[in-house]
């Protein structure tokens, strides 16, 4: 039987707002409750989750995530002239630094649709001058997005090559690499293939085009950021890969098809224990895409931090 210590320290954990709005603080104030230290949860996000809204007021939109309790960022929108959201790398660092917000990662694309040996000088280009940039504000990873056409596994490990010359330019900068799914990787190909092939089974021979991008980069240059929702929709299951890779996938995209735990496709407990078991991860970011459940973008971005900081399974 809990004893009024045990019930009010209970009560605590689950209506710190109740105490804070006053309606059990008569509770509070009779027997002091000794706050136990609780480390803050530290929560990311893709600010491509507030691509219509944040340009209005970056300053102050920066300050309110803080305040929804998100303590890193990953960036979104660079240009090779070095700007972001119409500001240079170091003022947008400089208002999330007033913020107290954290950029941990930049997801930035080649100017290029192909990957070929013709543009390969033009790919490493970009990603010297990139390098400079993030570099010159302390970004830890640059990430990049984008899939180049794949369509026969000679192609997709070409990629994988791209992949890890562009992770040893960035290496020499002091930044790593990684690379970000959607769902188009998780389609098969075949060696002198013309296309990608979906469904489950794809064709004898066949493989999965994100196994041969893992194989075919160099570790030491090359991390995954998996995005837990997009590998759903390429028909794989986000657990079994973190299984699969517990090396090599670095970082994550929590991400669910609108507000995170609403659509209930995505079982996150499991994922974020698989994460935590691989000890290799040690930042994540939430990233909002469809938001038609909130009437803004920013209400969207507060409710799956409001689902994380509730979650007895994020750490
Ligand atoms: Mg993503």
């Amino acid at each position: 039987m809990s004893n009024r210590r045990e019930f009010l320290r209970n009560a605590s954990i689950f209506t710190v707002g109740g105490l804070l709005t006053g309606r059990i603080g008569h509770a509070a104030t009779k027997q002091p409750i000794v706050a136990e230290p609780q480390a803050k949860k530290k929560i990311g996000l893709q600010i491509y989750s507030l691509f219509r809204e944040l340009d209005a007021d970056i300053p102050g939109g920066l300050k309110k995530l803080a305040q929804y309790g998100y303590s890193t960022i990953e960036l979104a929108g660079y240009a090779p002239d070095g700007k972001l959201h119409g500001v240079t790398l170091p003022e947008f660092k400089k208002m999330s630094d007033d913020a107290g917000l954290k950029i941990v990662s930049s997801h930035l694309n080649p100017p290029v649709r192909e990957y070929t040996k013709e543009n390969l000088q033009q790919i490493k280009d970009f990603w010297k001058t990139a390098t400079d940039h993030h570099a010159a504000i302390g970004v830890p990873y640059l990430v990049q997005p984008g899939q180049p056409p794949t369509r026969s596994i000679e192609e997709a490990q070409f990629i994988g090559e791209v992949f890890t010359e562009a992770g040893k330019i960035t290496k020499a900068g002091g930044i790593s690499f990684g690379y970000h799914n959607h769902d188009g990787e998780f389609a098969r190909v075949i060696a002198g293939g013309e296309g990608p092939l979906v469904g489950r089974r794809g064709a004898p021979n066949s493989q999965i085009i994100w196994d041969i991008y893992e194989k075919s980069t160099d570790p030491a240059y090359v991390l995954f950021e998996l995005d837990v929702y997009w590998i759903i929709m390429g028909g794989q299951d986000p657990v079994d890969y973190l299984k699969r890779y517990p090396q090599r996938i670095k970082l994550l995209h929590i991400k669910d098809k609108e507000v995170l735990g609403e659509s209930g496709i995505l079982n996150f407990e499991n994922i974020f224990k698989q994460a935590y078991k691989n000890g290799v991860i040690q930042d994540w970011f939430v990233e909002l895409e469809g938001q038609k459940s909130r009437p803004t973008q920013f209400e969207g971005v507060k409710a799956c931090a409001d689902y994380l900081l509730k979650a007895s399974f994020v750490k």
